[in-house]
């Protein structure tokens, strides 16, 4: 079934990698080879050193600018953070959450993740919010209970009214980084159980406007044919996007075959 309301979203994530002379770099060879054109929300997510830099080297384009992660206060004593409104001061859009690395590295929990969501939002930054289960979890059955603990967790409390905007990204944590894909039939079932869960939460028309990208090994050898599943709406991609090369093979691989695939919902989402 083509979906006719979801405008595919695929974000790089450039994880601790990059000075700011290559990551500038990196952002222009992809500027200059991104195919143009509004079919395909693309993002990058730069190291917070290299925000600014990059901001600046996609300035004229449609690509927008995220950043990985922050922290939930607006000001204070937090040594080494970064809050939402500096993160809105170097014009980012997005800001991904919970990230499986700093669940697993950094103690990042439900609940934190829960109180960064609530403060991205406050801010108007849209939230990359990640869920995934472990191999050990995926083995021992608990695919559904553990996404389902995740994302009633962190959108605990979370309204998001008619216009706010927000994208769920599934990555099965062993297929992060580790060559490993979800077969599309796997990503794609867990998909449309988290879009089930998402209309629990909110509601039917809510689920089906909400973004949810497949993360884990994404690049251009299997991009098309997970990006073709009815639920997935996107790419989260990590070592693939450190190349000008495949990260557009995998943004050209997004782009509706049908040609009346519409906007994005009545743009939600679109710059505030
Ligand atoms: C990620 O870290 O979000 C990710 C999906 O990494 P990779 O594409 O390298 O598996």
């Amino acid at each position: 079934m083509v979906n006719r309301m979801r405008k595919k979203i695929i974000a790089g994530n450039w994880k601790m990698n990059l000075t700011v002379v290559d990551a500038g770099d990196l952002a222009r060879g992809i500027q200059r080879d991104v195919p143009e054109g509004r079919e395909v929300d693309v993002v990058l997510c730069p190291p917070f050193t290299a925000l600014k830099d990059v901001g600046s080297a996609i300035e004229e384009s449609l690509i927008k600018l995220g950043a990985q992660d922050m922290h939930w206060e607006a000001v204070g004593a937090y040594t080494g953070e970064i809050s939402a409104a500096m993160l809105r001061d170097l014009y980012c859009r997005y800001v991904i959450l919970g990230h499986s690395e700093r669940r697993q590295y950094f103690g990042e929990t439900d609940d934190t993740v829960n109180r960064k969501v609530a403060a991205a939002m406050e801010a108007t930054l849209v939230p990359i919010m990640c869920v995934g289960e472990t191999l050990e979890q995926r083995e021992g059955g608990e695919t559904q209970a553990v996404v389902r603990r995740q994302l009633e967790g962190g959108l605990k409390g979370i309204d998001l009214g008619v216009s706010r905007d927000l994208v769920i990204a599934y990555e099965p944590v062993w297929a992060i980084g580790t060559g490993r894909t979800a077969s599309p039939q796997q990503a794609q079932d867990t998909h449309a159980y988290i879009r089930e869960i998402l209309g629990e939460i909110y509601d039917a028309s809510t689920a089906s406007r909400i973004r949810i990208q497949y993360g884990g090994s994404m690049k251009p050898e299997n991009a098309e044919e997970l990006l073709e599943q009815p639920d997935i709406d996107g790419g989260l991609i990590g070592g693939a996007s450190l190349e000008v090369r495949s990260f557009v093979e995998v943004i050209r691989a997004a782009i509706p075959k049908d040609p009346d695939v519409s906007e994005h919902e009545a743009d939600w989402g679109e710059e505030v």
